[in-house]
């Protein structure tokens, strides 16, 4: 499965991923983008949001799948 992922040591806050998808990404208290939702991360507005992210901080990556995953 696939996970979707901010670097928060890369995130430089400008708001522009929370701004084009608040569904998936949100500004947290620390002022950096967070992961909020990984429900359809497959999809045209995230390939944008990554794309557009001027530090490339957001990754989707392919993670291991052996144990069920409960913290969705
Ligand atoms: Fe951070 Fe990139 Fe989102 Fe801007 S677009 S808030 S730099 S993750």
């Amino acid at each position: 499965m696939k996970k979707l992922e901010v670097d928060q040591n890369k995130c430089i806050g400008c708001g522009m991923c929370a701004g084009m998808d608040p569904d998936h990404f949100e500004i947290d208290d620390s002022g950096l983008s967070t992961v909020i939702n990984q429900d359809n991360i497959e999809n045209e507005t995230i390939s944008q949001v990554i794309e557009g992210c001027p530090t490339g901080a957001i990754t989707i990556e392919e993670i291991e799948n052996e144990e069920k995953s409960t913290d969705m």
